[in-house]
């Protein structure tokens, strides 16, 4: 089997989805089985992530799939981070340094319903909601689904499964028992809690539109995202035990309270914060390490369903498309040859995907502490310098990581290079006008050699 006559797809999530208008492109018959009901038409529920911030990695696989041009209308441009402390006072950090720079802020359930249209619209690809994946007979080849309309199992044949089911993925605890690997969940003791800016009463945002609001507060934080409708959804992320923690905020009068003396300015822009507080669920973040993510040629894992990790770098959703793109272009070189394309897909992803892993869980402290801190507003204005004399060989991590497509695993090891770059220039000063340049040069051009060009975007949009 290189090419097989039917893919099935199990989940139907930002990934499968995408994946299915992509496959089907191709020109493969695809189905997909998804748990839930069609969410087109459907009130979403509140407190899941109902945004999330899109960058070139997930823009460059939706161009891939011909989507960006319908995407486009449901983006707000996130040019940088408004920090705000405790007396209400704003900072502005950039997060780039070039127009094109920046995140944008997308609806979780827009941009879902869109690519399922998208996909139902090829014709290549069928997708069956109300059908929960139970188990998988290797042996046989065939699924077990529950059919939650008719209350029935349901067999289904399969050449070709891949999973992209979630960071709970059934189709992975299905894989493991019969392939010596791994499945590691490690649950972060954080958990977090989605709330509401309202629009004001003229329909617009109450506080800049165009930016990702942090409320940073040392070992917690509070974020807002904007909504196109002119509200922001807040999400709080906070330690499930201790002081502070959720288990603390055990009442009308704790969330108040708690809220009134850490977050005073967001607490005025969130009428009955306290009922919404408690109506909303709380939402628990880990990461998901697995390997292998291909079984015997017919089997293979994609997304959350592989690599679920913490979203404090915004990056859950967009290495989940680059997953897609990336097998696509595989399929693209391997002339449709499955097992080959499989084969290259699972020996190389895995490295890349570990390591966004370890950079989102070390972007929480960036987020919730050190934006806070001098040295790092300085080393920040210094790395963009460089990024100007030197653009093909310092590029900030965080630019690497969300307006470029640097491997993952080789932005996080460049970063680890250019942190010790700049902290040697930057040693025992406290101004840029005291760095020396000459020596900055040298360690730029000794330690960092030149980046592919095909790996630099140059506009996110164009
Ligand atoms: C609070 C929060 C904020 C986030 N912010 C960002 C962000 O800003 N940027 C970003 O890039 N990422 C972000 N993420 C991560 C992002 O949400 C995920 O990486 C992304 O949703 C993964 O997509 P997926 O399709 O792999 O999995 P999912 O979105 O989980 O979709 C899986 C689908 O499979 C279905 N399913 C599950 N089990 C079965 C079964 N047994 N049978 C059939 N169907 C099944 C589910 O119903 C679901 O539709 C955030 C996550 C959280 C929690």
């Amino acid at each position: 089997m290189k090419r097989p006559e039917l893919i099935t797809i199990a989940g139907a999530g930002l990934v499968g989805s995408l994946l299915g208008v992509m496959l089907g492109k191709r020109g493969y018959r695809v189905q997909i089985f998804e748990r839930r009901a069609d969410m087109r038409g459907q009130e979403v529920a509140a407190g899941r992530s109902i945004n999330l911030a899109l960058a070139e990695r997930g823009i460059h696989a939706l161009k891939k799939a011909g989507l960006m041009d319908a995407v486009k209308p449901l983006l707000i441009p996130m040019r940088g981070r408004m920090l705000h402390d405790r007396s209400g006072n704003l900072e502005f950090q950039s997060y780039g340094q070039r127009p094109h720079e920046v995140i944008y802020s997308v609806s979780r359930g827009g941009l879902n319903e869109l690519m399922l249209t998208a996909a139902e619209d090829s014709k290549q690809v069928e997708i069956r909601f109300e059908h929960e994946l139970d188990s998988i007979d290797f042996e046989n080849q065939t699924i077990h689904f529950t059919d939650a309309v008719n209350r029935e199992s349901v067999v289904v044949p399969t050449q070709m499964l891949i999973g992209a089911d979630g960071a709970g993925s059934r189709v992975r605890r299905s894989l493991l028992p019969f392939v010596k690997g791994l499945d590691r969940s490690e649950l972060l003791d954080h958990d977090y809690k989605e709330l509401t800016i309202p629009p004001a009463s003229n329909g617009q945002h109450q506080i800049d539109r165009e930016s990702l609001h942090i409320w940073p507060r040392g070992g917690y934080m509070l974020i807002a995202l904007p909504n196109l409708d002119g509200s922001f959804t807040v999400t709080l992320f906070l330690k499930k035990e201790g002081d502070p923690s959720f288990a603390q905020l055990d009442s009308h009068q704790a969330v108040n309270a708690f809220f009134k003396t850490q977050f005073a300015d967001a607490m005025e822009l969130i009428p009955g914060l306290a009922d919404e507080f408690f109506e909303n669920p709380q939402g628990v973040l880990g990461t998901v390490r697995c390997d292998p993510w291909i079984d015997n040629e017919n089997v293979m894992l994609i997304g959350d369903a592989s690599h679920a990790i913490v979203p404090f770098h915004g990056q859950g959703m967009n290495s989940g498309f680059e997953d897609c793109e990336l097998f696509i272009c595989l399929l693209e070189q391997f002339g449709d040859d499955w097992p080959k394309a499989m084969q290259a897909f699972g020996r190389t992803r895995p490295r890349d995907a570990d390591a966004i892993a370890d950079m989102a869980l070390e972007n929480y402290i960036t987020m919730r502490d050190s934006v806070l801190d001098p040295t790092f507003a300085l080393k920040k204005k210094l790395g963009f310098e460089l990024e100007l004399e030197f653009p093909r060989r310092f590029i900030p991590r965080y630019s690497m990581v969300m307006f470029h497509r640097v491997p993952y695993a080789e932005a996080k090891r460049r970063g680890v290079v250019q942190q010790e770059i700049l902290d040697e220039l930057l040693l025992g000063l406290d101004s840029l006008d005291q760095v020396d340049r000459a020596r900055a040069g040298e360690l730029v051009r000794e330690r960092l050699d030149l980046l592919n060009e095909s790996l630099l975007a140059e506009s996110l949009l164009a």
